[in-house]
């Protein structure tokens, strides 16, 4: 039986894989999980990630794809990867370990998912004989990242757009020195919020979004949280291969890739406890601490991937533990979205306490993001990137009995600045991307205005 998709929001019909992949968000605001979580079969064992891959994955997607393409997908889509592992367990200290995600063609650890996610939409929409033209906001990471995964493919154009002039160097040339035909950047004269509202008004325009297919592959979509699951697999296999537990600290923002590894933990890999870290932008601590989610502003900090006010992807783990009860999460969303805020009852709040701790960790001060990156690099010569730091700091200070693995979501040359002001090094690119500065840029410059916006896609997408 192909498993179906139930919405985190009880009101929208049961999908299958395919639709769930298209479609990202359900009609009734939810988003979607599997209806039950299979168990990983006994055969991810052998510590291989493609094969690992294919088994954690294979019972989410039968039935929408075949089995000899998927697996030739999964293949294709590692060996994009720098290391035969594709991820890299490295221990740092007793007990203490990094996994490395960021060996993809962007750097960071969107490409794990992204780039499956982008030959998933392609096959998809081959099958359906459709098109979709990608449109999204970036202010740095997810923008490089999503271009990667639909650079080439046939059935998809993608349109990125970014604050003209405010984006690092590294992350603009990661978007616009892609040599691809169906890849366009589009630097707005406006700021990073001005770009996200451009992309929300173009989804708002029923009669563009029809006429173009409008298509999105944001961070809810189920096919990345499903990606992300097989790496908590494979470090539970490398780093405890008795099968004893784990505990897992993740730098967060959305709350997609922690909530990857709950995943994980409902298909059988035993887990100790997730350290949910978090930079000034602490909405998630002060939740698994309070038991209160309350709204406010964005702080920029050295960790600008995880600068979000509201993380969406919580909304499934909060599915989770109130008994999957769909209509008691609606009431709950509708009340954040009126008041900006909400509160977990006592006896929820305690079941969310066996299992996860929330931390913030500041930039400056002791034990906050400079202050751990320089002392890595003294006692291990290993760089950091901020967003990584910000796992360590929060991790060294929550030791377990058992192994520690923390999340390495971005290689340190992402971010130079931020690692040369806390080490005097500025970390090199890694010499398969190190030509970067040189290549061509392409890149149009738009004035912040919704009908340029439109007519520069209409024209450009291929029909
Ligand atoms: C996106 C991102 C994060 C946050 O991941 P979420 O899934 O949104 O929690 C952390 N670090 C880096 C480098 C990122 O790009």
């Amino acid at each position: 039986m192909a498993m179906q998709y139930v919405s985190t929001r009880g009101a929208a019909p049961e999908l299958s894989f395919g639709d769930v992949l298209l479609t990202g968000l359900a009609p009734d605001g939810g988003l979607y999980l599997p209806e039950s979580w299979p168990q990983v079969v006994s055969s991810a064992r052998s510590g291989n990630y493609v094969e690992t891959a294919i088994d954690v994955m294979w019972p989410f997607v039968d039935g929408s794809i075949e089995r000899d393409t998927f697996e030739a997908m999964v293949a294709d889509t590692y060996a994009t990867f720098a290391t035969d592992n594709v991820v890299e367990l490295v221990e740092t200290a007793p007990n203490e370990w990094l996994m490395e995600l960021f060996h993809g063609p962007t750097l960071a650890f969107k490409d794990v998912a992204l780039q499956l996610v982008g030959r998933l939409f392609d096959h998809e929409l081959a099958k359906r004989g459709g098109r979709t033209t990608i449109v999204g906001a970036t202010s740095g990471d997810t923008g490089s990242a999503a271009i990667e995964a639909c650079r080439d493919r046939d059935a998809v154009d993608i349109f990125i757009l970014h604050p003209h002039g405010r984006v690092s160097d590294v992350q603009r040339r990661q978007m616009t020195t892609v040599d691809s035909t169906n890849v366009h950047n589009v630097a707005i004269e406006g700021t990073f919020d001005d770009c996200q509202d451009l992309v929300k008004a173009m989804f708002a325009d029923e009669s563009f979004r029809s006429e173009v297919s409008l298509g999105a592959v944001n961070s809810i979509n189920w096919a990345r949280v499903m990606a992300q699951i097989v790496y908590y697999v494979v470090a539970a296999q490398r780093v405890a291969p008795d099968g004893s537990p784990v505990s897992f600290t993740v730098p967060t923002g959305n709350f997609g890739n922690v909530f990857a590894g709950w995943g994980a933990r409902m298909m059988g890999v035993p887990v100790d406890r997730f350290i949910v870290a978090s930079n000034r932008n602490d909405i998630l601590t002060r939740l698994f601490t309070t038991g209160t989610m309350a709204i406010e502003g964005v702080v920029p900090t050295l960790s600008p991937s995880m600068d979000i006010q509201i993380s969406s992807n919580l909304e499934r783990l909060l599915f989770e533990t109130h008994g999957r009860d769909g209509q008691r999460i609606a009431d709950l969303m509708a009340e954040f979205r009126d008041t900006g805020s909400i509160t977990i009852d006592d006896a929820h709040q305690a079941l969310l306490g066996e299992l996860w701790h929330g931390e913030r960790v500041d930039d400056e001060g002791p034990g906050g993001v400079v202050e751990t990156i320089a002392a890595i690099h003294e006692q291990q010569q290993m760089l950091l990137d901020p967003h990584t730091a910000v796992g360590v700091a929060a991790a060294r200070r929550n030791p377990t009995a058992s192994p520690m693995v923390t999340l390495a979501t971005a290689h340190p040359a992402k971010f130079p600045d931020a690692v040369e002001h806390a080490t005097g090094v500025r970390p090199p690119l890694p010499a398969r991307v190190g030509d970067l500065f040189e290549r061509d840029e392409r890149f149009e410059v738009l004035p912040n205005d919704l009908a340029t916006v439109e007519a520069h896609v209409r024209s450009l997408r291929r029909s």
